[in-house]
C-alpha cells in the first residue's frame, strides 16, 4: 500500500502535542535496561513532544535498547490511524491499532462524515499488521451531553469491527465507567477486550476480572495521589495485566511532565512491581504473555521492505490541518 504521510524516517511526526503547562521539554535519561523484554501496548509515536522530537525510529531504538520489544502504534483519526496502518507494515517493531477517537466522533457526525470515517477504519482493520481496533470508547469529561449520542454510535460500531476482524479493542474510558462497561455488554464485548489506561477503582477492576477483560496501566499508576489506581493494580489477576506508556503523555515518576516515550515503560513497570512486591523480570514474563495472547506476536505478518512504501518526498503531504 502507499501513504502520503511519511513513514519512513526521523523526525517524521505528524502532529504535535499542544502545550498546555510549562513544563521541562527534555526526554529523560535512559533507564537500566530490563532483563527480560516486555511490549508497550499503548502508544502515539506520531505526536512530536519536546525540544528536539525523537523520530519513530529513534523512539524505538531507544526502547529496544532498554528490553522494550515492540509497540501497539494507536490512531485516533483517519489520518493517524492510516499512519500507523502504514508505519506497522515497514517497522518489525511496530503494530498498529486504527480507530475515530471518542472526542473525535463528535464533530465528525456534526459534519456528516462519521460514516465515512468509520468505513474507512473498517477497511484498515483488515490490513496485515493492524491488532487492534482502539482507540474507541467513551470520554464524559471531555465530550458534553450534546455530543454523546455520537460517541455511543461510533463505540458501538468499533466494537462490530474489532469482532468481524477478531481484532483485540483497545478502551478509552474517562469518566465513563458504567457507561462503557453497559454499551461492552450490550453489544457484546470482543474477545480481548483492553482497558487502555485503566482509571476504574477496586470495584471496576473486579467487574473487568469476571468478564476477562484487560487492564493496561500507564505511568499515572506511579503518581503519588494513585493511590486508589494502585489498589485497582492489586485487585486485577496478573494475567490480566498490561502496561503501556500512552506516549507522550502521563510519563512516569520521576520525571512526571516531561515528554514521554516506549524507552522510559521500564519505570512504569517497576513502579507496578514495586507496589506489588513481587520480582520485575516475573512480572514482565506474565505481561509479555498476556501482550502476545492479545495481540499475537510481532513477527506473525511479515514487514514490508520500507522502498515499497511511497516515500514522503514522492508524495503530495496529506491534508493535516
Ligand atoms: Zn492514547
Amino acid at each position: 500500500m502507499t501513504s502520503d504521510l511519511p513513514v519512513d524516517g526521523y523526525g517524521s511526526a505528524i502532529r504535535r502535542r499542544e502545550n498546555t503547562a510549562r513544563r521541562d521539554l527534555s526526554y529523560p535519561p535512559l533507564p537500566e535496561p530490563l532483563t527480560v523484554p516486555v511490549y508497550d501496548n499503548h502508544t502515539h509515536l506520531e505526536i512530536a513532544d519536546g525540544e528536539n522530537p525523537l523520530g519513530y525510529r529513534e523512539q524505538l531504538d531507544r526502547a529496544s535498547s532498554v528490553g522494550v520489544r515492540g509497540v501497539i502504534q494507536v490512531g485516533g483519526d483517519v489520518e493517524t490511524s492510516r499512519w500507523s496502518a502504514a508505519a506497522a507494515l515497514i517497522e518489525p517493531r511496530m503494530l498498529a491499532a486504527v480507530a475515530i477517537h471518542p472526542n473525535e466522533a463528535p464533530a465528525l457526525e456534526e459534519a456528516g462524515t462519521l460514516d465515512d470515517a468509520i468505513a474507512v477504519i473498517d477497511e484498515l482493520a483488515a490490513q496485515p499488521r493492524v491488532a487492534a481496533v482502539g482507540e474507541t470508547g467513551l470520554d464524559f469529561f471531555r465530550t458534553p451531553e450534546a455530543g454523546r449520542a455520537a460517541q455511543f454510535r461510533s463505540f458501538e460500531a468499533h466494537i462490530r469491527i474489532a469482532k468481524e476482524h477478531n481484532l483485540a479493542l483497545q478502551i478509552h474510558d474517562r469518566d465513563a465507567h458504567e457507561s462503557v462497561i453497559e454499551t461492552l455488554l450490550k453489544v457484546g464485548a470482543p474477545e480481548r477486550t483492553v482497558f487502555h489506561c485503566f482509571s476504574g477503582d477496586v470495584d471496576m477492576a473486579r467487574i473487568c476480572a469476571a468478564q476477562g477483560w484487560y487492564m493496561s496501566f500507564a505511568g499515572n499508576v506511579t503518581f503519588k495521589n494513585a493511590d486508589n489506581l494502585r489498589a485497582a493494580l492489586s485487585a486485577a489477576p496478573r494475567n490480566l495485566l498490561l502496561v503501556e506508556t500512552d506516549a507522550p503523555f502521563l510519563t512516569p515518576l520521576p520525571y512526571r511532565g516531561r515528554p514521554n516515550a516506549p524507552y522510559l515503560l521500564p519505570n512504569t513497570l517497576r513502579g507496578m512491581a514495586a507496589h506489588l512486591e513481587t520480582d520485575v523480570s516475573l512480572l514482565s514474563a506474565q505481561i509479555t504473555a498476556n501482550t502476545e495472547l492479545v495481540y499475537g506476536r510481532w513477527d506473525a505478518e511479515p514487514v514490508t521492505a520500507a522502498h515499497d512504501v511511497q516515500r514522503p518526498d514522492q508524495a503530495p503531504r496529506g491534508g493535516l490541518a
